[in-house]
C-alpha cells in the first residue's frame, strides 16, 4: 500500500528531480561523459609492478593508463561519425587502411595503430618473462639468424636505430622471420606481414626510468619477454 504521506514524497523528489534538468539556475553541474566508442582499453595481464625491476610500476601505470587509452579515445573519435568505421574491427581498419574514409586516414592509421601495438605489446611481456623461445619458434629463429644471440643482437640493433618515435619488431613476413622497425604507430601488418613481437621505444616507454639510456631498457626487455605468447603467434599466424 502507498501511504498518502509515501506519494507525497514520491511527488516531492519528481518534482525536484525534473527542476534540476529544467531550470537552468538550479542545473548540477555534470562530469563529461565517459568517453564512448566501439574500443575499449584491455586490463593488463598482470599487475602494474609484475615486470619490476626491467620495467617499472610507474611507467606501466601511465604507458598503459594515459597513453594507450589515449589512442583508444582519439580512435573512437575518430570512426564515431562513420557508422561502418564505428562497426569495423582493429584488425580490419588497420589492414585496408586504404579504404578508411581520407579525413579520418592518419587519426586511424596513428590511434588505430597505437592500440593494436600496445594491446600486443602487453601480452608479449610477463613476470619473470625473458629465457629463449622453445619449440617451432626457436628452431625458426636459430635458423634463420643462426642463433638466439644473434637474433637478440640483430632485434636490438633495429631497436637502437630507431631514430625518433617507433617500434622494432620480429615479424612474419611470407612466413619468413624478419626484423623491422616500424615510424610512430605504424604497425607491419598488411601484405602478407605478421608481427609477433614488438618493443615500443618511443620515450614515453622508457624515459621515467632509464632517461636518455635507451639501451638498458632495450637488454631489460629480454627479461620481459613472454615467448609462449610469441611461439602461438608463430604457430598461427593471420597472414
Ligand atoms: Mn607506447
Amino acid at each position: 500500500m502507498i501511504t498518502r504521506r509515501d506519494a507525497l514524497k514520491k511527488t516531492a523528489l519528481s518534482a525536484a528531480a525534473v527542476s534540476l534538468v529544467t531550470l537552468p539556475g538550479t542545473m548540477i553541474a555534470q562530469a563529461p561523459a565517459a568517453p564512448t566508442g566501439p574500443f575499449k582499453l584491455p586490463a593488463l595481464p598482470y599487475a602494474l609492478d609484475a615486470l619490476e625491476p626491467h620495467i617499472d610500476a610507474k611507467t606501466m601505470e601511465i604507458h598503459h593508463g594515459r597513453h594507450h587509452q589515449a589512442y583508444i579515445t582519439n580512435l573512437n573519435k575518430a570512426v564515431a561519425s562513420d557508422a561502418k568505421l564505428s562497426a569495423t574491427s582493429l584488425d580490419e581498419l588497420i589492414r585496408r587502411l586504404d579504404e578508411v574514409p581520407e579525413a579520418v586516414r592518419t587519426a586511424v592509421r596513428n590511434n588505430g595503430g597505437g592500440h593494436y601495438n600496445h594491446s600486443l605489446f602487453w601480452q608479449t611481456m610477463k613476470k619473470n618473462g625473458g629465457g629463449t623461445p622453445k619449440g617451432a619458434l626457436g628452431a625458426a629463429i636459430d635458423r634463420k639468424f643462426g642463433s638466439f644471440d644473434k637474433f637478440k643482437e640483430e632485434f636490438s640493433g633495429a631497436a637502437m636505430k630507431v631514430f625518433g618515435s617507433g617500434w622494432a619488431w620480429l615479424i612474419l613476413e611470407e612466413n619468413v622471420l624478419k626484423v623491422v622497425s616500424s615510424p610512430n604507430q605504424d604497425v607491419p601488418f598488411a601484405h602478407g606481414k605478421y608481427p609477433l613481437l614488438g618493443l615500443d621505444v618511443w620515450e614515453h616507454a622508457y624515459y621515467l626510468k632509464y632517461q636518455n639510456k635507451r639501451v638498458d631498457y632495450v637488454s631489460a626487455f629480454f627479461n620481459v619477454i613472454n615467448w609462449d605468447t610469441v611461439a602461438s603467434r608463430f604457430d598461427k599466424p593471420e597472414l
